[in-house]
């Protein structure tokens, strides 16, 4: 790979500033600097050049689904999401059996050791469920919904030991206080698909969980006389949260709340299941069969499942539908993701040194071009 160059305006340092050059070479960016007249092979855009998108709560998309176990299957994910902007993934399963479970999380660790420029990336795994409340199940298998097994975590970690671990899990449920305090410090335990109260939430925090899995869905919700999942999340001092900004899972005032209160802790994703970028109609999520249709994908009784979300949609419904500054919405879709999966130190900003994964957003914001360890990613 030789050097590729970008000019125009780009969000570096917090702020969209003019006439930024960003070089980029060996899949690595190698300056960002204000010139005034770039060289002449430089490309030049009208658009806001951004860093790469990073989605840590990801099914899927045109047609694939990271439960199928299949590698091209998982290849096609990373397409199509990098050509929408997302460089960085964490590879997100469902609640399935744990031999389906294995599988999947064999196939995304192969996935992730191949690490194709031009592709995101695959740099964590997110367990959503099994060990879920069947009672905030939404859209997963409430078939597969067991209590909480060290043996069977420390068996899949086993098989993708250089990866990030995310786990989605209920703190109310059999084992889970057990699991939590056991892996603490080398998997990020997030809340999520709970229907536990208030102090469960925080005694869950306390014994080591710091995050909440698309925060206000699937849990419960804030009532002034018992403030619910929400209300320990939002109180909180250090947790992060989802948020699935499509403006249905959440109103977009509530969008604008959570990010008021969480400032820098909210991480935009898209929950993207397969039937994303592809015709309403029907679509199978492990177990289930759904349907899409007005941008919204649904089980048979009206159930959200997942969503046909893209980052580069999110980020714009953040701006258009609740009002936020561009300034505010970049760094949740990058700098706060790349926090909470541990990979801050390389992802997340335009800055020298930093893997040189780059999005080119149109006023817009349909992506115009994006780039993937340096490499263009490809219709
Ligand atoms: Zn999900």
């Amino acid at each position: 790979m030789s050097e590729r160059s970008l000019f125009g305006r780009a969000f570096v340092d917090g702020a969209v500033r003019d006439d930024i050059l960003v070089v980029m070479n060996q899949g690595r960016i190698t300056d960002v600097a204000r010139v005034a007249n770039p060289p002449a092979g430089a490309h030049r855009t009208h658009g806001l050049i951004v860093p790469g998108f990073i989605d840590m709560h990801i099914h899927g998309g045109d047609g694939a689904d990271f439960m199928d176990a299949d590698e091209d299957a998982s290849r096609r994910i990373l397409r199509f999401h990098a050509r929408h902007g997302t460089t960085t993934v964490a590879a997100t399963t469902l609640s399935s059996s744990a031999a389906d479970l294995s599988r999947a999380v064999g196939t995304i660790a192969a996935a992730a050791a191949d690490n194709v420029p031009g592709a995101a990336e695959i740099c964590g795994i997110h367990l959503e469920g099994p060990y879920i409340n069947r009672r905030n199940a939404g859209a997963q298998d409430v078939t597969s919904i067991r209590p909480a097994d060290i043996q069977e975590i420390e068996a899949l970690i086993a098989s993708a030991p250089r990866l990030r671990w995310v786990i989605t899990l209920a703190p109310e449920i059999e084992g889970a206080r057990a699991l939590i305090e056991h892996f603490r410090g080398r998997v990020l335990f997030s809340i999520g698909h709970t229907s536990g109260d208030f102090a469960d939430a925080v005694a869950a925090l306390e014994w080591g969980a710091s995050h909440f899995t698309h925060l206000f869905n699937a849990m419960t919700g804030m009532h002034h006389r018992e403030p619910g999942v929400v209300g320990a999340a939002l109180v909180s001092a250090s947790a992060t949260a989802e948020i699935i900004a499509d403006g249905v899972h959440v109103h977009p005032a509530v969008m604008r709340i959570a990010t008021a209160l969480l400032p820098h802790r909210v991480a935009l994703v898209t929950d993207a299941i397969r039937a994303c970028g592809l015709d309403e109609g029907k679509y199978k999520l492990y177990g289930y069969e759904i349907t899409v249709a007005d941008g919204t994908a649904r089980l048979a009784n009206g159930t959200l499942a997942g969503s046909v979300l893209t980052m580069a949609r999110a980020v714009q419904n953040m701006v258009e539908l609740a009002g936020l500054p561009i300034e505010t919405v970049i760094p949740l879709a990058t700098e706060v993701p790349a926090r909470i999966l541990g990979v801050a130190d390389r992802k997340g900003k335009l800055e020298r040194g930093y893997d040189a994964d780059v999005a080119i957003l149109t006023p817009r914001f349909h992506v115009e071009k994006a780039f993937a360890r340096g490499e263009e990613v490809r219709g």
